[in-house]
C-alpha cells in the first residue's frame, strides 16, 4: 500500500542478539485499532527456548559474581534509555495494545523505567538476616540468585509488566528468559535494543517471542529454569502451577480480579466519581486492578449514578493515537467478542443498560477496530454471573447496599481478592472495612496509587506470593542458612 508504513518485524533476543525462530515460523501481529495486520513475530518453540536457556546459563556465572551495585548501574542505564525513548516506546505500546497514546505516555512506559530504576538501585540495599545466639553461635542468611528464570506477562500493560519481572530477576543476580504476550510484543522487542545498547552483558537477559501453549509452555517445563514468575489469567496460572508444581520450581502467581468499589454515603462525593470512572475504564478497564464491581451506600446512589453517568458519557473512544481519546480500543477481535459476550450476559441476568453496549467504530483510519463503548449496568444481584466472573474489559456494575456488613459481604463474594477501594471520610471504617476485604491491595480514598516497595498480589485465585520491593528479591533468591559455632 503506497504510503503505509513498513511491517514491523520481530525477531528473538537471544545471546545479546536478535534472530529469527529456529523452525523460521511467524505469526501476524495486528494493530487493534485498525483490526489491521502490521507485523510479525516469530513463533518460537521448545527448540527457541533451549538456545535461550543455554546463554542464560553460559551468562550467570559472570553476572552472579558481578558487584550488585555493578549491576545496578546497568539497569539504571536500562531505566534511563527508557525514558530517553519515551515517545517511540509509546507509540509502539499504544499501535499495539489499542490503548490511548496518552496513558502509554504518562503510566506505561514512566512506570517501565521506574522498574529498571527501581530495583537497579534497591539491590544496593538489600540485606540479609543474622541471628546472635550468645555464647553459642551466630546464624547468618546469605541469598543467592537462582540461575535461570522464567518472566511470562500478559497484554494489557505490556512493558510495565515485563518490566516489573525482568528488573527484579537481573538485579538479584539472575539470568532471564522472558515472553511477552504474543498479542503485545512490540515494545519487549524495543527492550531488547535498550539492553543492548545500555551495554547488559549478552545472555543475561532472553526475550522469546510466540504463544502461549508452544513458547510459554516451553519455558515452564524447561527443566533447568528455577522459577517462574507469571502475570495473567487465574486459568492459565492454574495450569501453570499443575506442571510447574511437580518440578518443584519456584512460582509467583499474579492473576486475576474482580474488584469491589464500595461507596459510602460520608464520601466525597466528587473525588469518588471522578476517581471511579477512571478506576472502571482506564486502559479500556483492561486492568486487572479496575473496579468493576462499584458498591454504593443507597442514601448516595441515585446521586452518584447520575454524577458517574455524565462523566462517562464525556469520554471520547477513538483513536487512540488522538490526544484527546479517553478510551481506545481493545486489544483483539477475540476478547472485544468476549466483553460483548459478557454484556449479553448482562442482559440476560437481568440488567438494566444504563450507558453504552455497543460497538463502536470511528470514522477515516480506526473504522475497523475493537471499539466498545464504556457500558455501565445496575439491577443485577451481587451474586450473578456478571457480578462474579472477571470480564476485563469495559463494563461496570452499581449496585446499592444497605449495611456495612452487606457491603463487605457482597464485597468478598467472589473467588478473587486482588484489590478493593473504599470511599469514605470515617477513618475507622476506612480501617475497620480494609482490615475485613479478602484483597491483597486496598486503596482508601484513591485508586492505581503505587509504591514500589509494597507487597503486591492477590488473595484467593487472584494469585500466590507477593512482588514488589523486596517481595520481589526475596521470590528471586533462594536463602541459605549458615550456622558457625562460637
Ligand atoms: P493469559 O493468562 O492468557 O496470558 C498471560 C501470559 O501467559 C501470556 O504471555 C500468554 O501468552 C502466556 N501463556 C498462555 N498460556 C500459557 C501456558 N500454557 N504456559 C505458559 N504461558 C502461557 O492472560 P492475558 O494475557 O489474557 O491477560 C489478562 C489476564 O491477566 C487477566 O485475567 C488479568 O486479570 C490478569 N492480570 C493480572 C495482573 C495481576 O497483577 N494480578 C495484572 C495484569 C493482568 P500469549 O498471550 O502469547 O498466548
Amino acid at each position: 500500500m503506497p504510503g503505509a508504513p513498513p511491517m514491523l518485524q520481530i525477531q528473538n533476543y537471544i545471546n545479546g542478539e536478535f534472530v529469527p525462530p529456529v523452525a523460521g515460523r511467524y505469526l501476524d501481529n495486528i494493530d487493534p485499532a485498525l483490526g489491521q495486520v502490521y507485523g510479525q513475530i516469530p513463533d518460537s518453540d521448545a527448540t527457541d527456548i533451549a538456545r535461550a536457556v543455554e546463554a542464560a546459563e553460559a551468562a550467570f556465572p559472570a553476572w552472579r559474581a558481578m558487584p550488585a551495585e555493578k549491576r545496578g548501574r546497568l539497569l539504571v542505564r536500562v531505566a534511563d534509555l527508557i525514558e530517553r525513548n519515551l515517545e517511540r516506546l509509546a507509540q509502539a505500546e499504544s499501535r499495539d495494545n489499542g490503548k490511548p497514546v496518552t496513558l502509554a505516555r504518562t503510566v506505561d512506559i514512566p512506570r517501565a523505567a521506574s522498574n529498571f530504576a527501581f530495583f537497579g538501585t534497591g539491590i544496593g540495599h538489600f540485606a540479609s538476616e543474622s541471628h546472635f545466639q550468645e555464647g553459642v553461635a551466630v546464624n547468618y542468611t546469605v541469598r543467592h540468585p537462582l540461575g535461570v528464570v522464567g518472566c511470562i506477562s500478559p497484554w494489557n500493560l505490556p512493558l510495565y509488566l515485563f518490566t516489573w519481572k525482568i528488573a527484579p530477576a537481573l538485579a538479584a543476580g539472575n539470568c532471564v528468559v522472558a515472553k511477552p504476550s504474543e498479542i503485545t510484543p512490540a515494545t519487549a522487542y524495543l527492550l531488547g535494543e535498550l539492553c543492548q545498547e545500555a551495554g547488559l552483558p549478552a545472555g543475561v537477559l532472553n526475550i522469546v517471542h510466540g504463544t502461549g501453549p508452544r513458547a510459554g509452555q516451553a519455558i515452564v517445563e524447561h527443566p533447568r529454569i528455577k522459577a517462574i514468575s507469571f502475570t495473567g489469567g487465574t486459568k492459565t496460572g492454574e495450569h501453570i502451577a499443575r506442571t510447574a508444581g511437580p518440578m518443584f520450581k519456584k512460582l509467583s502467581l499474579e492473576l486475576g480480579g474482580k474488584n469491589p468499589n464500595l461507596v459510602f454515603a460520608d464520601c466525597d462525593l466528587d473525588a469518588a466519581v471522578r476517581t471511579s470512572v477512571q478506576s472502571s475504564f482506564a486502559n479500556q478497564g483492561q486492568i486487572c486492578l479496575c473496579g468493576s464491581r462499584i458498591l454504593i451506600e443507597r442514601p448516595i446512589y441515585e446521586q452518584f449514578k447520575q454524577a458517574f453517568l455524565e462523566r462517562v458519557a464525556g469520554l471520547t473512544v477513538g483513536d487512540p493515537l488522538a490526544e484527546t481519546t479517553r478510551q481506545g480500543a481493545l486489544v483483539s477481535e477475540a476478547h472485544l467478542e468476549k466483553v460483548q459476550s459478557y454484556i449479553a450476559l448482562a442482559q440476560s441476568e437481568g440488567g438494566r443498560l444504563l450507558a453504552g453496549g455497543r460497538r463502536v467504530q470511528p470514522e477515516g483510519r480506526c473504522a475497523g477496530g475493537y471499539f466498545l463503548e464504556p457500558t455501565v449496568f445496575e439491577g443485577l444481584a451481587p451474586d450473578c454471573r456478571t457480578n462474579r466472573e472477571e470480564i476485563f474489559g469495559p463494563v461496570v456494575t452499581l449496585t446499592p447496599f444497605d449495611t456495612e456488613a452487606e457491603a463487605l459481604q457482597w464485597a468478598n463474594g467472589t473467588d478473587y481478592g486482588l484489590s478493593a477501594t473504599i470511599w469514605t471520610r470515617d477513618l475507622d471504617r476506612a480501617h475497620r472495612v480494609a482490615h475485613q476485604v479478602h484483597a491483597g491491595v486496598v486503596w482508601i480514598n484513591t485508586w492505581l496509587l503505587r509504591d514500589l516497595r509494597t507487597p503486591f498480589g492477590g488473595m484467593k485465585n487472584s494469585g500466590v506470593g507477593r512482588e514488589g520491593g523486596l517481595e520481589a528479591l526475596r521470590f528471586f533468591t533462594e536463602p541459605q542458612n549458615i550456622c558457625v559455632k562460637l
